[in-house]
């Protein structure tokens, strides 16, 4: 495999950003990269939503045109967050919440209904 992948990745990644749309087999000689390992790192890059592939034929040949993906290209980061689990500490319905905090009057360490939460009880 490729010596340094992310110092490739890294150069590629300028060479794409500098020419704004290069061919992918361009882009392998400019690396000093066989096919194989041109085509490991822009899939690499692809697949980080980092740059865009755009089918092109040259030639006769299919191939790919490389460039910087734009921010509505990025795939989306969906999250599933379960908050079920918390949605019953007695903090949230707490009429001290602003008067509690460490070391004070109201506090979570003295707290018998944050005890109680905790517990189980
Ligand atoms: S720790 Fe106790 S006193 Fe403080 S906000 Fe939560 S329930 Fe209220």
């Amino acid at each position: 495999m490729v010596r340094n992948v992310e110092v490739y990745e890294k150069r590629a990644l300028e060479l794409i950003k500098q020419t704004e749309g290069i061919l992918q087999s361009e882009l392998w000689k400019l690396l000093g990269l066989d096919s194989r390992e041109g085509s490991r790192i822009v899939l690499r890059l692809a697949r980080k939503g980092i740059i865009r592939r755009e089918q092109v034929v040259i030639n006769g040949r299919k191939t790919y045109r490389l460039f910087p993906a734009e921010p509505t290209d990025r795939k989306k980061l969906n999250i599933i967050v379960d908050i079920g689990s918390i949605l019953d500490i007695p903090c949230v319905v707490c009429p001290y919440i602003d008067e509690c905090g460490e070391g004070g009057f109201y506090s979570p360490e003295s707290c018998r209904l944050i005890d109680e939460w905790v517990h189980g009880r």
